[in-house]
């Protein structure tokens, strides 16, 4: 399967520049140049993303650990992780791969050895998670007719920073996601390379389009530790579904923040004031 970039257009005739349209941020990427993710760039030869179809991590998880609390419970799933990330969380869980320093070699898996791989680790989804999967939309959407076909369901892990092109794509392909809702203010998203605006968006086509959505909200002490913003999120997304379950997820410090973990009084805290808006909600990491 030959694999190309997708979701992008020439400017002016693309003798400088092209326009990524992978995700929500649009980049303008002269020659020679890499958009914020570095995982896509423009050269004489054309559009590039050198990595797609490559993978660094690959496990088999509960699917609890993505987490998916009701899209099959209880049943195991071949993971992947590849490599970048199109925000910049300063907490980010996963910036060893993320946001790689130096040179790290992704190997690479065709559609067909994912096929292959999900056989004979007797797996029946596929997710992509670690990093950000919006970076792999071709080979994903490229793969899941396939893996369908095989009995594999497609699941992704995702900050749902997509832009729209990318995201009524997923609707019939991607069979469930968990979408990270980062904060409900809108500065600080930006602060961190993304959008609320664009998430809320996504999330919103995605479930009525009939993906199965589950949402997750890190508490990050100074980021998305405040009540209101909490309780305007959970309104939100009883707005959409009251059915979407919402995992409250417990920060620990990491890459290059150092605030100490969340207290566990605002997870319960937020844990009550999402129950009495939502059906479905999980602590989770704590
Ligand atoms: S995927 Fe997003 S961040 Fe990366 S080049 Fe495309 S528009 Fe820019």
């Amino acid at each position: 399967m030959n694999l190309v970039p997708r979701w992008w257009t020439p400017v002016n005739g693309g003798v400088i520049a092209a326009t990524c349209g992978m995700c929500f941020r649009g980049c303008v990427i002269k020659k020679g140049k890499f958009g914020v993710c570095g995982a896509r760039t423009y050269r004489d030869e054309g559009f590039i993303s050198p990595q797609l179809g490559r993978f660094i991590s690959v496990a088999v998880d509960p699917i609890e650990k993505k987490p998916l609390r009701r899209w099959r419970p209880g049943s195991m799933i071949l993971s992947l992780g590849g490599l970048r990330c199109n925000m910049y969380c300063p907490f980010c869980q996963n910036h060893s791969i993320a946001h790689p320093l130096g040179t790290v070699r992704a190997r690479e898996i065709s559609v067909e050895s994912l096929v292959e791989l999900a056989h004979r680790m007797s797996q029946t989804a596929v997710a992509y998670t670690y990093n950000e999967p919006t970076l792999q939309a071709e080979y994903i959407y490229a793969a899941a007719p396939v893996l369908k076909e095989h009995g594999v369901a497609t699941v992704m892990v995702t900050n749902g920073m997509f832009s729209d092109a990318v995201c009524d794509g997923a609707i019939g392909l991607v069979d469930a996601m968990n979408i990270d809702v980062k904060t409900f203010d809108g500065e600080k998203y930006g602060k961190m390379g993304g959008s609320l605006e664009a998430v809320k968006r996504n999330t919103e086509r995605l479930v009525s389009g009939g993906v199965h959505v589950e949402i997750t909200n890190l508490v990050v002490p100074g980021i998305s530790d405040d009540e209101r913003d909490f309780a305007r999120m959970a309104e939100w997304i009883a707005s959409v579904s009251p059915e979407i379950p919402l995992h409250i997820s417990r920060y620990f410090p990491a890459f290059r923040y150092d605030a100490p973990p969340t207290e566990m009084s605002v997870m319960e805290r937020f844990r009550d004031i999402a129950g009495g808006r939502l059906r479905h909600v999980y602590i989770g990491n704590a």
